[in-house]
């Protein structure tokens, strides 16, 4: 029998200690292991780049929860997302990216791999006809977040995947705000799923690091000789703290959901609230799709505000219990103005973000205290 999410987190690659029977798997801070003659490696393991035990372990369940073969950890998202890229793309190649995609998405293809010659065009996923259109016979990749940050726009992983399979290209799904717990891309037909493990997979803003996750061994083996080559993985300490983390993701996300749902009911009945962002809103132009695709609707909440720029900056000034902070995902809430904070590098971009615009990443606190906190910083 298929096991469950919750027992693949807390289970799968982490077998007690062979010699100890530790159960957990230790932090082996280790660069280098004895050979039992040459090339008599004992357990496969030679160099910490290669491999090493505590990495194995979360790749292992980062595979699992993902519904993949293959997991691979990184030493950020964004590292992740590099070795991706540079394993499936060369000079001259082309991808699709989100016309929405997380800024540091974009600012790795426009001022990085672009100078290496790889070109990309954003495109809004939700426009099928579009992304066909962009779609050219030197595409090796389509990339798709969903939902999106901070607008949390939804596109239909489904359909986006026989969009590039059709085109002979990969489909990658950063997974990093649904988590594999909301969402299993893989399932859909998306070749790769990557992750900043920082946010919710990590859950306590402890950590940064990044994950691949592959449907087949084949792209899993290319990428985990790039990941070796290229050299940014995840180190012993930081893969514990992770996999420490993924432990408890479904109970977690359970209430950051919870929790979301109270915090937009609250949202809708403001009257200095002019539109609420989230898709388990019937009104949501991505409803339909989240649902079909999503187990829940997660944690993350935008809204903009009457009063333009000022008063959305003001109202992220006030909140108390929401600490004011980038990144998302944790067990703390935490209230960002992307205008001026995670998104300006996007300004001017075709990625520039609403100025009257607040995001929130809803955490785990006793919700009245939350709710409290809210209203007061509303005014
Ligand atoms: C944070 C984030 C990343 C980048 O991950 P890092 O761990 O910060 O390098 C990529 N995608 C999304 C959606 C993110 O939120």
């Amino acid at each position: 029998m298929n096991q469950g999410f919750e027992t693949l987190a807390i289970h799968a690659g982490q077998e007690a200690d062979p010699h100890t029977g530790a159960v957990v798997p230790p932090i082996y801070a280790v660069s280098t292991y004895k050979q039992d003659g040459v090339g008599g490696l004992r357990a496969g393991y030679e160099y910490s780049r290669s491999a090493n035990p505590t990495r194995t372990a979360l790749e292992e369940a980062l595979a699992a929860v993902e519904g993949g073969v293959r997991g691979l950890a990184f030493a950020s998202g964004l590292a992740a997302e590099d070795t991706l890229l540079r394993t499936v793309c060369k000079p001259g190649d082309h991808v699709v990216i989100p016309d929405d995609a997380y800024g540091g998405t974009y600012r790795l293809f426009s001022r990085v791999l672009q100078e290496w010659g790889v070109s990309f065009d954003p495109v809004p996923l939700g426009d099928l006809d579009a992304v066909r259109a962009a779609v050219r016979p030197d595409t090796k990749a389509i990339w798709v977040e969903t939902p999106t940050n901070p607008l949390l726009n939804v596109a239909d992983i489904a359909a986006l995947a026989a969009v590039a399979h059709d085109g002979g290209a990969v489909l990658v799904v950063d997974n990093t705000f649904a988590s594999p717990y909301l969402q299993q891309p893989l399932s859909l037909g998306a070749d790769v799923v990557v992750h900043s493990t920082t946010k919710y997979v990590g859950g306590h803003s402890d950590v940064v690091g990044g994950a691949l996750v592959t449907r087949s061994a084949d792209l899993g083996d290319r990428l985990a000789y790039h990941q070796n080559a290229m050299g940014a993985v995840a180190g012993p300490f930081d893969a514990w703290l992770t996999l420490r983390g993924l432990k408890t993701l479904g109970v977690r996300m359970d209430r950051h959901c919870d929790n979301a749902e109270r915090v937009v009911d609250l949202l809708l009945s403001h009257p200095k609230v002019v539109q609420v962002l989230y898709p388990g809103l019937p009104e949501h132009p991505g409803h339909e799709i989240a649902a079909k695709q999503m187990r829940r609707f997660g944690g993350m909440v935008s809204f903009r505000v009457e009063g333009g720029e000022e008063a959305a900056v003001e109202i992220c000034n006030r909140a108390k219990l929401f600490t004011l902070g980038e990144s998302l995902g944790g067990v703390e809430s935490l209230i960002e103005h992307p205008g001026r904070m995670t998104h300006a590098s996007a300004a001017g971009s075709p990625l520039e973000v609403p100025a009257d615009l607040v995001r929130l990443s809803v955490g785990i606190e006793t919700v009245d205290d939350l709710l409290a906190d809210l209203t007061e910083a509303l005014g």
